[in-house]
């Protein structure tokens, strides 16, 4: 039997249920917003922390040396990364795996998930390094969840020892398609070099694109590279369905690379390959600044389509936007945003050079 730590008589219902059939999604889902946190211990020493709806960590009896932070459904509706989340999660309860190192998963979003929209009111992947508390203040519930996540982090890398090895992949899946269907967003990192092993481990998950951000972001991925040091992560799986609709062969590798970064002491890659990879530097910003705003490409043009230098971008207001020079390629373009607002992104490719160690 398990050995329970801590249990109120109202949790009671939940937990044993949740060690049971495993399915904290399902629980997470039914608590939109809040959970009481409980905690519980496995036959094989683990110890379960339920700290709130959608947040749940593992601490085995002898941890390794890594502190692992899973994060999806930041964006309910992006389903597939929530799945594959949701079913290692089942495993470690269930005790069909075992965590060598500490690993906390967050499921962002939940309230979103159940209107099977991006968001309810917010979008959180803006919300974080304090933005949820900047402007208005906190003034709906997505900002105040966006602070809690934070404090959750915050409590999970730093109530250990200094010096461990921290990550964090927040996974995620397109509205649009993509050229390259699976990338990876690599936060700005201040002038600290990029690290191979760490496209290694993405080119495990099936992702060989990286754009490499060039300034300070409110994205969940940068705060924890940002204050903790952790090789944080954004990664798009592919295009947006909905649940239970995705063909979860196409994640194979992120599921089972994971799986290994959670069960495995170290991770082997295949060797350092420069040519695996296509690896993009961001251009430059394009917003819309009027209130006529359009596209210069059809909706259904692809992340990362190059360019021609000269071909139309977008039309802001009179002034036509062109590529300013050949190879310039789209990312997120999206002719909907506020004035004054990021209406698409441009990369252009990058070597692979003496800034990556
Ligand atoms: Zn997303």
């Amino acid at each position: 039997m398990y050995g329970l730590f801590y249990l109120s008589q109202g949790d009671s219902m939940y937990l044993e249920k949740l060690k049971k059939d495993g399915d904290f999604l399902t629980l997470t889902r039914e608590n939109e917003w809040h959970l009481e946190p409980c905690a519980f211990s496995l036959d094989n020493g683990t110890q379960v922390n339920v700290l709130d709806t959608g947040v749940i960590e593992f601490i085995p009896k002898k941890p390794g040396n890594k502190d692992i932070v899973l994060s999806s459904g930041v964006h309910g509706n992006e389903t597939a990364p929530i799945e594959i989340c949701a079913e290692l999660i089942s495993n470690l309860i269930l005790e069909k795996i075992e965590a060598s190192h500490r690993v906390l998963f967050i499921f962002g979003n939940p309230a979103s998930m159940n209107i099977a929209k991006r968001f309810v009111e917010e979008n959180m992947n803006r919300l974080f390094s304090g933005s949820h508390s900047k402007g208005e203040g906190l003034i709906n519930k997505e900002r105040v969840h966006a602070k809690k996540l934070e404090s959750y982090i915050r409590d999970f890398f730093t109530r250990v020892e200094a010096g461990r090895y921290r990550c964090h992949y927040d996974l995620h899946t397109a509205i649009r398609g993509s050229k390259n269907e699976k990338f990876a967003v690599y936060p700005f990192l201040h002038g600290k070099p990029w690290k191979k092993d760490q496209l290694q481990f993405l080119l495990a998950c099936g992702v060989n694109t990286v754009l490499m951000m060039q300034s300070s972001a409110t994205t969940f991925s940068y705060f924890s590279s940002n204050e903790f040091g952790a090789d944080a992560f954004t990664i798009e799986l592919g295009q947006v369905k909905p649940f239970g609709q995705n063909d979860m062969s196409r994640f194979a590798e992120v599921k089972e690379t994971l799986n290994a970064l959670v069960i495995q002491n170290e991770l082997r890659y295949k060797e350092f390959n420069a040519s695996d990879y296509e690896v993009f530097n961001v251009h430059r910003t394009i917003n819309r600044t009027h209130e006529e705003f359009s596209l210069g490409f059809a909706d259904d043009v692809v992340n990362f389509t190059p360019f021609k230098q000269g071909e139309l971008l977008a039309k802001d207001g009179e002034e036509a936007i062109v590529a300013e020079v050949n190879g310039e390629a789209i990312i997120f373009p999206n002719a909907n945003v506020a004035i004054g607002q990021r209406a698409i992104l441009t990369v252009l490719p990058m070597a692979i050079d003496e800034r990556f160690v």
